[in-house]
């Protein structure tokens, strides 16, 4: 990947400049390690209303947004970034669920520049722009929010993190929880602590204040092992 382009496509752009443009995803789009495109779903709307949806055929309830203005928004953005190669998500709960894996994968592994990230409301969208316009859907879990602009920016943000130089010198990603390795297993991160140095009576690990580099690198190695192997043993390889 280069630099990759993220076009939210909502009908709350608002939430997603918000989030886009604060603490370490803000400092990343200054210093243009991606770029961010947000469209305003209604905007493609032919509709005097600007209307994006209707209600479900079968009734039952609830509104579903419309095909022709999902199209129309997603048609425009390929033709504005040409043969670039693009991917278009779909935010859903019947999606494949995102994680570390999938996130680098996409940042590390795969040559999509452009990502259109296509968030529903209300009962979500037409099927027919899902079978047909949508490359891939992706859940954040097994539950379900009000709109696709959390799990949109979830993925977005996750991503950001791993673009090179976008956590400063301070921070690495690969000391990070589902980064972090032991062999061939991946390990959740180990306990931070900071001052005061005691509190309530409550005091740190003595190895942390001792200034001995090497140690304190073990010491936090096995904790993240003990951490990992009472919360996540599926993280780990079985010879650990
Ligand atoms: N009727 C849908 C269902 O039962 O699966 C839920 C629609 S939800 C209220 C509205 C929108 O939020 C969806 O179109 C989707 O974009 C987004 N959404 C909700 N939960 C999500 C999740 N767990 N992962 C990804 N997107 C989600």
């Amino acid at each position: 990947m280069t630099k990759p382009t993220f076009h939210f496509i909502t009908l709350f752009p608002e939430t997603i400049q918000v989030w886009m443009t604060t603490s370490i995803l803000g400092r990343a789009l200054k210093a243009q390690l991606f770029d961010l495109k947000i469209y305003q779903l209604r905007d493609f709307s032919e509709d005097k209303h600007l209307s994006v949806d209707d209600a479900a055929y079968g009734g039952g309830g609830g509104m579903v947004l419309r095909i022709e203005p999902l199209v129309k928004a997603v048609e425009t953005i390929r033709k504005e970034i040409g043969e670039t190669p693009t991917k278009v998500i779909y935010f859903s709960p019947a999606g494949k669920t995102l994680n570390h894996a999938l996130v680098k994968n996409y940042v590390l592994d795969s040559k999509i520049d452009h990502f259109i990230f296509v968030c529903g409301h209300y009962e979500g969208v037409d099927q027919r722009f899902v079978d047909h316009w949508v490359d891939e859907e992706i859940s954040i879990g097994d539950f379900v929010l009000t709109g696709g602009e959390l799990p949109a920016l979830a993925m977005a943000d996750a991503m950001v993190r791993h673009l090179e130089g976008s956590l400063g010198s301070d921070s690495a990603a690969d000391t990070e929880s589902f980064s972090l390795r032991l062999g061939q297993s991946t390990l959740l991160e180990y306990p931070h602590y900071t001052r005061p140095s005691e509190f309530r009576g409550l005091g740190v690990p003595e190895i942390l204040l001792s200034g001995n580099h090497p140690k304190i690198e073990s010491w936090r190695l096995e904790q993240a092992r003990q951490k990992t192997l009472n919360r996540r043993p599926d993280l780990l390889t079985p010879t650990l």
